[in-house]
């Protein structure tokens, strides 16, 4: 059995030309396979390495006016139950509609590898114009133009890639995935200490370590056990600074560096005490942030500052990553050890609200009093009235709010609910999303 790629999305947004393009005009096989549904298109990719089998959904049959309905993410559901990648496909001219946010949604509670593919992208030039709203929707992106071919090779190279990462996870003779406490991931530039970090942590040399930038030499997944649970570290390979390649490409290595991240339930952010917060530092922060990835912040090399000047080091921190109060922060050592002990317990506390679950009854009981205590502000003559709120998701934690008309909830609006939503139901640490929905 190939591993299979789901392509889904709504009506027109370019999936069977996608389609053709990746199975390079060979033509498609139409069969009637075990699991296949007939009304969906079956192609193989014998040149893949691996090869891959490509899934039309072509019966997802989405329609702006329909809404989604029921039956919509049935289909959705049984296309992702025997993929093992998810082409979640949009249209890069029309940006994100409700029905794109709506299927986001959705996609994101699976387990699933999810890679946002940005149709109708006919040049490298329309590609700084992209909305922000599709990097928002949190998924890793790739920009195409099924059309015309522009990005389909890179695409699928990553397409390749992602088979090859989910085949290549070694995971030991009998040994279980479940019996793995936590995925971790450790990302942050060259020589910040990552790898002296997992030394420490394991507490044998199991990755090389060199004092020049970039000098990981061996890449590997490292499992260790402390205090009868079991972690395991991702491939951890530093963002290189790639001063003389052009904006859009370096963009793009960092994508590369965060597919480990959402590989992994929780990453380690990496900095270095003596450099501060660098501008490559500011990229991967923003995207974090923006992807949605549970992350904390390790600031390594603490034994390198004067004790009498950790307080103005903390503070210095403190101010550059103000704009993430939640993310926490852990001062460490590779050397001295220090702040090592409270690591793992804080990834495991992050993935636990992470993954936390909150009954409609309390929600809205919360909902309630958040709104007594607070009303929204009147804008033009109208005031927002809330009607019920839903949690649709875990990882992050996602929210919906339904509301006489989601225009009236403004930012400021937004932010006290977010505020109050994280106090009151011990959601401090992690990512969380909201939406606002009108309803009647
Ligand atoms: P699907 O049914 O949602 O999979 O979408 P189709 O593959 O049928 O494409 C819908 C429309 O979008 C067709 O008119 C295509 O020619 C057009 N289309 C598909 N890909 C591209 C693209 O990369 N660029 C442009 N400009 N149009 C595209
Ligand atoms: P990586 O590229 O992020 O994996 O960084 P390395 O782990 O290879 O570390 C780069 C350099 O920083 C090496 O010379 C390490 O010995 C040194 N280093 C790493 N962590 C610490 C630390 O906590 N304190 C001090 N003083 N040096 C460190």
């Amino acid at each position: 059995m190939l591993p299979t790629v789901a392509l889904i999305g709504r009506r027109n947004v370019g999936k069977s030309t996608l389609f053709n393009r990746l199975i390079r005009k060979q033509k498609a096989l139409t069969h009637d396979r075990p699991g296949v549904t007939r009304d969906r298109l079956y192609a193989e990719v014998p040149h893949g390495e691996p090869p891959f089998a490509l899934v039309d959904t072509g019966g997802l049959v989405l329609d702006e006016s329909d809404g989604v309905e029921a039956d919509v993410f049935e289909q959705a559901r049984e296309a992702m139950e025997g993929a093992q990648l998810i082409l979640f496909v949009v249209d890069g001219r029309q940006g994100v509609s409700t029905i794109d946010e709506q299927l986001a949604a959705f996609l994101r509670q699976t387990d699933k590898p999810v890679r946002l593919v940005i149709n109708k992208v006919d040049g490298a030039e329309l590609e700084d114009t992209l909305s922000a709203e599709f990097y928002a929707l949190g998924f890793p992106l790739s920009a195409v133009s099924a059309a015309h071919g522009y990005g389909t090779l890179t695409l699928q190279e990553e397409i390749e890639e992602t088979l090859q990462g989910l085949g290549a996870v070694p995971v030991e003779e009998g040994e279980q995935e479940d019996d793995i406490t936590l995925r971790l991931a450790l990302l942050g530039r060259p020589n910040v200490g990552k790898s002296s970090l997992i030394n420490a942590l394991v507490g044998e040399k199991r990755l090389v370590v060199s004092p020049e930038a970039g000098t990981t030499t061996d890449i590997v997944d490292v499992l260790f056990e402390k205090k009868g649970k079991r972690y395991i570290f991702l491939d951890s390979a530093g963002v290189r600074r790639r001063s003389k390649i052009d904006d859009s490409l370096e963009r793009f290595s960092v994508l590369r560096a965060l597919r480990n991240s959402k590989r992994a339930q929780v990453t380690v952010l990496c900095l270095d005490a003596l450099q501060g917060v660098v501008g490559q530092d500011k990229k991967l922060l923003s995207f974090l942030d923006r992807e949605k990835i549970p992350f904390i912040v390790a600031v390594n090399k603490v034994d390198l500052v004067p004790s009498d000047r950790l307080g103005q080091l903390k503070k210095y921190f403190e101010n550059e990553l103000r704009f993430l109060s939640h993310v926490p922060r852990i001062y460490t050592s590779a050397v001295s050890k220090a702040g090592l002990g409270g690591l793992l317990p804080l990834t495991e506390k992050l993935w636990s609200e992470c993954t936390t679950r909150i009954g409609t009854g309390q929600l809205n009981r919360g909902l309630e009093d958040m709104i007594g205590r607070h009303q929204p502000p009147v804008v033009k003559h109208r005031r927002a009235k809330f009607y019920y709120l839903t949690q649709t998701g875990t990882t992050p934690p996602t929210f919906v709010f339904f509301v006489n008309d989601k225009n009236l909830v403004k930012p400021s609006y937004a932010r006290y609910l977010e505020k109050q939503l994280r106090k009151r139901f011990q959601l401090r640490m992690t990512p969380i999303q909201l939406y606002f929905r009108t309803s009647r």
